[in-house]
């Protein structure tokens, strides 16, 4: 069944993803599964594709198609894992996850945001797969741990203690995190020897607010 917009999506993935380096082909399929217009509002569904964050509402906005797919790629997920995402905004990340064959809790500290990004995600298939909660995500959620990825898509002033505790061996943790107005995106990985630091570029990410993030205004 055709999805809608295909033309704007493959020269999304051919423009902006593998031209920038984002070799991952599972990678690369999940995105040409997601409609990535139902997840913005109609009036900024020809904008969808475009190589920039959107608003979503509530202030608060889907991330670049290129940083999703980054992101995505550092997690080195390819099915049967167990993933949490911190910042479920309107749902694309979690649905680009689910296109991998993973399982994903993915915790949202608006309900309003959380509600839409549950419908939307159960519209189009996607909730035999994935969670929706509304949550202080900088908690984690401990009842569903270790996790085998945990991904952050709020900007972190520094790593939430809980989500370490929570991170399986072997597992990575990919979070933004810096100043409020540019952060570098940070890799962690649990290895033998403890955990391992990677910085894989720089970003710019809606504040993740919480306990263990910035304080809520
Ligand atoms: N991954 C989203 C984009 C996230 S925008 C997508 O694919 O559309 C960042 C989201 O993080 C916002 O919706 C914001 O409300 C949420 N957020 C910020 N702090 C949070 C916290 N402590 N716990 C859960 N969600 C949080």
């Amino acid at each position: 069944m055709a999805l809608g917009f295909e033309r704007e999506r493959e020269r999304m993935v051919v423009e902006q993803l593998e031209a920038r380096g984002i070799h991952d082909s599972a990678v690369l399929a999940a995105i040409r599964n997601v409609p990535r217009h139902r997840f913005v509002a109609p009036a900024l569904c020809g904008r969808a594709y475009d190589d920039t964050p959107l608003p979503i509402g509530e202030r608060q906005t889907i991330s670049q198609p290129y940083m999703v797919a980054l992101m995505t790629e550092a997690i080195g997920v390819h099915g049967g894992e167990h993933v949490l995402e911190v910042g479920t905004g309107s749902g694309y990340q979690a649905a680009v996850l689910a296109e991998l064959g993973v399982r994903v809790l993915t915790l949202e500290r608006l309900p309003d945001l959380a509600a839409h990004a549950r419908a939307l995600l159960g519209a189009l298939g996607y909730l035999d797969r994935v969670t929706v909660e509304v949550a202080d995500g900088t908690l984690g959620r401990s009842a569903g741990a270790p996790y085998d990825a945990i991904l952050v898509t709020a900007a972190a002033p520094q790593i939430p203690r809980p989500l370490i505790a929570q991170l399986a061996p072997h597992g990575c943790l990919v979070l933004p995190m810096g100043e409020e107005d540019l952060q570098s995106l940070v890799r962690l990985r649990r290895g033998r020897e403890g955990l391992v630091e990677e910085y894989l570029g720089e970003c710019r990410f809606v504040k993740l607010l919480g306990s263990y993030g910035w304080e809520d205004p």
